[in-house]
């Protein structure tokens, strides 16, 4: 019975917050998005059966454009089992991933043996593959994880796993799954000119879903920058703060840009300066707590 309250807490703890309220919002918008499609679909559709004369299913095709991508978005956070499997492969094949090879899989082994000392509930997810990139990066999606074939052949595997575990355990991964279902085709912003052109472009904008996620998209990536510091978080937890630091240090620092107005950008990441000193600080207070803990 407790084991069923500690997982509803568990669930409800990682569902409410404002990721939850901005999913909420964007999804407002995507059911005007959806009305849009679905006019203009049951339009076309009606026109093509008048002047063919096919027994075409309008209503039942115009539901399905209009709430399928709705309703897959919604399966993807309430029911992860159902759809982030499939989710999670379709990731691997569509960005080219492969599976790992039995040098990997132990390499993955021997990350997750060294956090689960620190945690015992730490859990390899079921699905991982990898990328064919010589990088130290990861990513979480869905319940997968992607790991750089080269954080697997070098020593900072299990810190970035961690962070990436983080994004899992958390609503992070089920969530930008969920809004990526709500874009049924990926668009750029309608240019102003031509002007007589524009309305067109602009309801196809709206109907493709891409618009609401556009007006959103600048809340939805101060959210997403806060969350990395929640994943830091989660690995300095782990005992991997400062092997985290040192591989920022190394593979992201070298490559950052200044951005303009960085606290209201659209960029998915934050600084990464702070994120080390952020670690580093996290590490020290462990190491000095763990130390009382010792001397009592
Ligand atoms: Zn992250």
């Amino acid at each position: 019975m407790e084991g069923w309250q500690e997982a509803i807490n568990k669930w409800l703890g990682a569902m409410l917050g404002p990721g939850t309220l901005l999913y909420a919002v964007t999804l407002g918008g995507e059911f005007l998005a959806a009305i849009v499609r679905g006019l203009i679909v049951s339009i076309t559709l009606t026109v093509v059966a008048w002047i063919s004369g096919w027994p075409i299913p309008v209503g039942i095709i115009t539901i399905l454009v209009a709430l399928g991508p709705l309703a897959a978005s919604l399966l993807c956070l309430l029911c992860p089992p159902l759809m982030a499997p499939i989710v999670g492969r379709w990731w691997e094949i569509s960005s080219g991933g492969r599976a790992p090879e039995d040098d990997e899989r132990d390499a993955f082994g021997r990350a997750i043996a060294q956090l689960a000392q620190a945690d015992p509930n730490v859990k390899a997810p079921r699905h991982w593959f990898v990328a064919e990139d010589a990088g130290q990066n990861a990513a979480a999606y869905a319940s997968s994880l992607r790991v750089d074939r080269g954080l697997l052949e070098g020593p900072y595997a299990a810190a970035v796993i961690a962070h990436e575990l983080g994004h899992l355990r958390s609503s992070d991964a089920r969530l930008s799954s969920a809004l990526n279902m709500l874009l049924l085709a990926p668009m750029d912003t309608p240019a102003i000119q031509p002007l007589r052109s524009l309305a067109f472009r602009g309801l196809f904008w709206i109907a493709s879903g891409q618009a609401a996620l556009w007006l959103t998209g600048n809340a939805w990536e101060m959210y997403w920058r806060s969350r990395e510091y929640a994943a830091d978080e989660y690995a300095a937890g782990l005992g991997v703060g400062t092997t985290l630091a040192r591989a920022l240090e190394l593979d992201a620092l070298p490559h950052e840009q200044p951005v303009a107005r960085m606290r209201f950008s659209r960029a998915s990441h934050p600084y990464t300066k702070p994120r080390i000193a952020k670690l580093v600080a996290l590490s020290a207070r462990q190491a000095k707590d763990s130390g009382r803990e010792g001397e009592s």
